[in-house]
Parts: C-alpha cells; sequence; structure tokens
C-alpha cells in the first residue's frame, strides 16, 4: 500500500508539471502572438428587443494558433492575468475596438457603441486606466459614450475600481456589470453604483425555462433595473421561447447565437448594412 501511494504521488507531481508546462509554453506562445500581432478582436452584436436593431457590439479576442488551433479566452485570459501580459491584450483590444468603431462610425453608423471587457488586474493602482481608455477614445475622434467597459462583479467588491469607474464614468463613458447572476450578486451593486447596463448571465437565461425561481428573479431584476435607469442585456440567448419571454419581460437588449456569434468588423459593416436595408 506504502509503495502504490508513492507512486500515486509521482503520478499526481507529473500531471501538475505537465499542466504547468504547458501553462509556461501557451505564455510564451501568447507572448509571441502579441508581438507578432496575431490576437484578432471580433464582435458580437447586441440587439435591441423593441426595435430589432443592432444598438452595440461586444469586442471579443481571439486567438488561432497554429498548434493548438482556436484557444478559448476562458482559458487563457487567466493565464494573461496570471503572467502578467493581460495589460497588453486590454490595450490591444481597446485600440482595436476604438479603431473599428469610427470606421463604422464613419461609414454612417453613429449610433453604434462598442463594449470592452476589463479584467480585474487591470484596475490595479499602477496601471492608469483612467488616462488609457480616454485617450484611445479621443485618438479617433469618438465621443466618449460610444464605449463601454464591461466588468465583472467580483470587481465591484474591489473600491479603486469603483473610483476608476466613477471617474470614467463622469466622462461619458459607459459601465455595465457583466456576468450578472452568478457568483455573489448583490443589489446594492446596482443600486450604489451607477451602472448604465447590467448583462444577465447565460447561465441565468438558459435555466429560466426549467426554474421557475430562476425566472422570477430575471423578471424582478428586470422590473428594478428599468425603474433605476439601467438597461439589461440578455447574454447567450439561443432559443426563441427565451428571446419571447425576455421581450415579455421587457428586457431592452439580447446578445446571443440566435442573432449571431462574434464576427470580424467588415462583417459586422455588412450586417449593420443589411438591417438598414430591411
Ligand atoms: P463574457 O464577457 O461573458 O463573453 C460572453 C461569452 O459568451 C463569449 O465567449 C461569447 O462568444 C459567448 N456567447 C455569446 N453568445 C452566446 C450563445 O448564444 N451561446 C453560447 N454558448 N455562448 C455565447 P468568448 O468569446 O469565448 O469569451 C469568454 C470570456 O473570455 C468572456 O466572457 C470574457 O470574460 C473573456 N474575454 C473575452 N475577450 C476578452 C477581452 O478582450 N478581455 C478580457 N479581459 N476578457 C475577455
Ligand atoms: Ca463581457
Ligand atoms: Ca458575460
Ligand atoms: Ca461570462
Amino acid at each position: 500500500a506504502k509503495k502504490q501511494g508513492r507512486s500515486r504521488v509521482a503520478l499526481h507531481d507529473e500531471a501538475i508539471q505537465n499542466a504547468y508546462l504547458k501553462k509556461i509554453k501557451l505564455r510564451d506562445k501568447l507572448k509571441a502572438a502579441l508581438r507578432a500581432g496575431r490576437l484578432q478582436v471580433h464582435y458580437q452584436p447586441v440587439v435591441c428587443t423593441c426595435t430589432g436593431k443592432i444598438s452595440k457590439f461586444e469586442a471579443l479576442i481571439r486567438w488561432f494558433d497554429d498548434e493548438f488551433g482556436a484557444i478559448s479566452p476562458a482559458y487563457f485570459i487567466p493565464i494573461a492575468e496570471e503572467f502578467g501580459l493581460i495589460h497588453l491584450i486590454g490595450q490591444y483590444v481597446l485600440e482595436t475596438s476604438c479603431r473599428d468603431l469610427a470606421m463604422l462610425h464613419q461609414a454612417g453608423f453613429k449610433h453604434i457603441s462598442c463594449s470592452i471587457n476589463r479584467s480585474i488586474n487591470e484596475f490595479k493602482t499602477s496601471n492608469n486606466q483612467v488616462e488609457l481608455i480616454p485617450a484611445e477614445i479621443e485618438r479617433f475622434g469618438l465621443p466618449y459614450d460610444a464605449i463601454t467597459i464591461e466588468v465583472t462583479e467580483s470587481m465591484a467588491a474591489n473600491k479603486y475600481t469603483w473610483q476608476v469607474l466613477e471617474a470614467l464614468s463622469e466622462l461619458g463613458v459607459q459601465i455595465a456589470l457583466d456576468d450578472f447572476c452568478t457568483g455573489y450578486s448583490s443589489l446594492s451593486n446596482l443600486i450604489e453604483n451607477q451602472v448604465d447596463f447590467v448583462k444577465i448571465d447565460k447561465s441565468f437565461v438558459d435555466s429560466m425555462g426549467v426554474d421557475h425561481n430562476k425566472q422570477v428573479m430575471v423578471k424582478c431584476l428586470i422590473d428594478l433595473s428599468s425603474q433605476l435607469g439601467i438597461k439589461v442585456i440578455a447574454e447567450g440567448v439561443e432559443q426563441p421561447e427565451q428571446q419571447q419571454m425576455l421581450s415579455d419581460f421587457g428586457c431592452h437588449l439580447m446578445q446571443g447565437y440566435i442573432y449571431s456569434p462574434a464576427r470580424p468588423i467588415l462583417e459586422c459593416l455588412e450586417m449593420l448594412k443589411q438591417h438598414e436595408h430591411v
């Protein structure tokens, strides 16, 4: 038994080491990809429930590696955070989004805005988002409210983060509370902090049809947000039944594969042009 125990420990160590080596390899590949400008930004439309028209886009980072294929941001963003690369990714997404959005505005779609995601580490005191974000917006001649910053609720717990967000909000930059209803959701985050959008997480949208209590909660959240002047975006809408229910509840905006996944900017421009002709 003792012998077996020891080999199990060895196996366990080996598994940890392999996972670590894979992470290191990915870190190096990510560094190289960033340096070579091989990361891309795709955009997922967010559609207005009432008009059925595209209101904004969410910028989502994309990485295609020759060896590993498409690597999900859900996997590499945490690695980027761990190894101090998240600022580079954030800056790249910010710059690319502002440039691409300016192009859409020049093409006549001035009402379109764009959301970018921000991770907790990007709001550490050393990183000056209060200056970096407005600087890029100004560089591309966009109005401040054309950009929305999406932060998760776990970030809302951090005081400094809210100071930064408040300063951005005063300029007119929009703030969205991402992945709401997951983790330690707190209504005080909605009431105390001045966010412009709240995003209902896909897991909640999915459970709506099967869990009556969750359905009630979604409806109440939409009612509460509406009364507070906050717009609700439902995420990951895939089924017509979900779309119908959310619409009945008065959900302002929807995003999901039922409309479109994230696409390259030129395809988004085509989507907008087609919408205008309907
Ligand atoms: P998120 O911010 O919650 O983004 C929504 C995710 O749901 C995206 O996954 C999107 O492609 C996916 N999605 C949208 N509609 C549907 C649907 O109808 N069905 C399904 N199954 N999925 C849908 P993605 O692009 O893989 O991104 C995963 C997460 O990675 C994001 O979650 C966000 O937390 C993070 N992320 C992505 N891009 C960035 C970035 O530029 N910066 C930072 N900090 N994080 C990012
Ligand atoms: Ca998001
Ligand atoms: Ca989300
Ligand atoms: Ca999410």
